[in-house]
């Protein structure tokens, strides 16, 4: 199954570079991707019965072929099929050479739309399929996959049945039968089988847990060979005085909550143990994490190690920078912020602080794992928005050190029991309070024809001296496009409301503009930022309490909970407006979801629902480790059943050296990578 695609049956070079596109190289790639979802195609429809506008399949015999030239340039081939209670006409456009494929007395299937005029009852055919051929595209359920462009669905169909019709027989089993018995799942070969061709949605339903079960075991398997190593090695103690942490803790403007408190007990405890610290803490955005990250940094400071803060964009180590330069400098503590606009010649200056020692804490994004960044003593490595990293960045930071302590800082709510099980190379913290005082964010959703009214409201707001956000719809398909939206929607109310001072933020800005463009807004000198969705994470401006979404049913609910969670980060009652006519029910769900909940997890919750069954991959990621179906959510009764078994493997390795193995091949890179910490 490694042999490269291109020597499998249909495949030529030409398909093999389409292929490549979406990763396929070997049989095995092919054979593991996984359709998105299916679609019903099996309910057969009397040509006699069919209502206008419905799309579904016939079964009936080639009776007649026309082509007609309705217009030049338009010629529309016509297949008569009748199936003994009328006839249909399957319509082709511009495709003649279809002419010789359809034969009179051919019994073939057409899926597709119907449309009925007079007389006649047409089919504008989406895909038909002869009737003495195994049937792979129509009058079934049919795998839909996500495709590049110029790769037809039919094709692809066909390469994928080739591949399991030569190679399935090839695939051995992984693993243990009294295991696939015990929880009555099918072997590996059927499962792939039956997840692309399945006969009913149990078949495929069962199919994909068994792939999520094993996904999620070699996973566990994973994590606890890692678990075991890793904990016999010795870690920096960061105990100290004492004196700077009750110096900071008494300068801060506000009393940490009890839930703070709390996280920063468990914090402390694994700072002064001898093995190494790997907590995540876990709160809902606004839950006020930083704090923790800066008590910790003070910590380590404070025992005479360096701490470094690594954040996903710009825009939110620079925030950190300032942030905690300001709360630092009464301590005499020295921060520095290794930036991407920073000059050459600047940046040399900031590397020479690193590894002198001057500098006490180092704020930046991936910029600090280069391997210019050579650290004098580093005691801790603070991660935020751990999600938005993969494992091999996390721990590369850490790697700056020795035995560093990691902290690593999430929003993704999900349940503690769930989030203790994943991150099985953490420990897991909650804060799980607001801080007092703050009030629920009031969110609305208006229709586009209403958006005046929000426009209307934020307008007002701001001339009381509030600020707020305009968010950008989202455009998939290029950064550019995206980018002249956000122009054009900023140059569009600049000009319309002159009298306030807009300020526009993208990713393409340059990190000096960034700065400068969170510099005014932060200082109020922009009332109200329109930007992308580039502020989506981390970015506090405490005095800005409205938040206008446009087309915000674009964005799926966690994204829109976060973007929302840019407000209600202050005293102010806020507000998040939530703008457009949703394209379809789902879209309309959410809307109101959001207008009913504030709570993180609470949302979670409700997304999970309204992803049925339907989808089949896993789109929510633990942001560590990939999953290629497993859904750490939807999933999770699999997810804690697969942990169990891992958990007793563990326990017998003699007996399953394969397993073992096996594990470590799909996750050894990563394994090595946290092991070297
Ligand atoms: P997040 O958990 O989303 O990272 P932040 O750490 O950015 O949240 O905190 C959100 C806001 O709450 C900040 O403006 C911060 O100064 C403020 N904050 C944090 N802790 C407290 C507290 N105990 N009391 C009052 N305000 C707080
Ligand atoms: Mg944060």
């Amino acid at each position: 199954m490694d042999i490269p695609v291109q020597y499998l049956k249909g495949v030529g070079p030409q398909k093999a570079k389409l292929l490549q596109k979406l990763k396929i190289e070997t049989v095995k790639d092919l054979i593991y991707y996984f359709p998105k979802r299916y679609e019903d195609r099996s309910s057969l429809k009397k040509i006699s019965e069919l209502i206008n506008d419905e799309v579904t399949t016939v079964l009936g015999t080639v009776v007649e072929v026309k082509e007609v030239i309705p217009r030049d340039k338009l010629k529309i081939l016509k297949v008569g099929i009748n199936d003994g209670s009328g006839t249909a006409y399957g319509c082709f456009f511009n495709q003649s050479y279809l002419k010789n494929v359809f034969i009179k007395g051919k019994k073939v299937y057409f899926y597709g739309k119907v449309e009925k005029r007079f007389f006649e009852t047409n089919i504008y055919v989406y895909e038909y399929e002869f009737w003495d051929k195994e049937l792979l595209h129509t009058n079934r359920l049919v795998p839909i996959y996500p495709l590049t462009e110029n790769l037809s669905p039919k094709t692809f169909r066909q390469l994928i049945k080739n591949a399991l019709d030569k190679y399935l027989e090839e695939i051995t089993e992984p693993l243990p039968e009294e295991i696939l018995r015990k929880y009555s799942l099918p072997d590996l070969k059927q499962a792939l089988m039956n997840l692309h061709f399945p006969e009913s949605s149990e078949q495929s339903e069962l199919a994909r847990r068994r792939m999520v079960f094993e996904e999620f075991l070699l996973f566990f398997l994973a994590i606890g060979l890692y678990k075991e190593n890793y904990q016999k090695k010795p870690g920096i103690v960061i105990a100290g005085s004492g004196e700077l942490e009750k110096k900071f803790i008494d300068s801060l403007p506000f009393k940490l909550t009890s839930a703070q408190e709390k996280v920063w007990r468990e914090i402390k405890e694994d700072l002064a143990a001898k093995k190494p610290m790997n907590r995540l803490v876990q709160g809902d955005v606004g839950s006020g994490k930083t704090i923790l990250a800066a008590l910790a940094l003070v910590k380590a400071v404070e025992a005479g190690f360096q701490g470094a803060l690594m954040a996903p964009t710009e825009i939110l180590a620079e925030q950190h920078y300032l942030n905690l330069s300001r709360l630092f400098a009464p301590l005499g503590i020295k921060v520095v912020l290794l930036s991407g606009s920073l000059s050459s010649g600047k940046k040399e200056a900031v590397y020479k602080a690193i590894k002198n020692g001057y500098a006490d804490v180092i704020i930046g994004t991936h910029a600090l794992i280069q391997e210019a960044v050579i650290f004098d003593n580093l005691g801790l490595a603070v991660i935020d928005e751990q999600h938005r990293f993969g494992v091999e960045q996390r721990s590369s930071l850490v790697e700056k050190g020795l035995y560093v302590n990691q902290l690593v800082m999430s929003a993704t709510p999900i349940p503690r029991t769930l989030a203790l099980t994943l991150y099985g190379d953490l420990d897991v913290s909650i804060v799980d309070a607001l801080p007092a005082g703050r009030k629920p964010i009031k969110t609305y959703w208006l229709s586009s024809q209403d958006k005046g009214k929000a426009y209307a409201f934020l307008l007002k707001q701001v001339a009381e001296g509030r600020q707020g956000y305009v968010v950008c719809p989202l455009v998939e398909e290029s950064e550019k496009l995206q980018v002249e939206a956000v122009t054009k929607l900023y140059e569009k109310l600049s000009k319309k409301f002159p009298q306030f001072k807009w300020g526009l933020m993208h990713g393409r800005l340059k990190p000096a503009e960034k700065e400068e463009v969170m510099e005014n807004f932060r200082k109020n000198n922009i009332q109200i930022l329109v930007s992308t969705t580039v502020i989506e994470v981390g970015v506090d401006v405490p005095n800005a309490n409205v938040i206008i979404i446009e087309d915000a049913w674009r964005f799926g609910l966690a994204q829109l909970h976060q973007i929302r969670g840019r407000v209600g980060r202050g005293e102010h009652q806020s507000y998040c407006f939530l703008l457009g006519n949703p394209r379809n029910q789902e879209g309309i769900v959410r809307m109101k979801i959001m207008e009913k909940y504030n709570d993180g997890f609470k949302i979670a919750e409700e997304d999970l629902k309204l992803r049925g069954p339907g989808e089949l991959s896993g789109t929510r990621q633990s942001g560590a480790w990939e999953f290629k179906l497993a859904d750490i959510v939807r999933d999770q009764a699999i997810l804690f059943l697969a942990k169990k078994e891992a958990d007793e493997i563990l326990t017998n390795k003699e007996n399953h050296r394969a397993l073992i193995t096996l594990a470590l091949e799909k996750y050894g890179d990563k394994i090595n990578m946290l092991q070297k910490n």
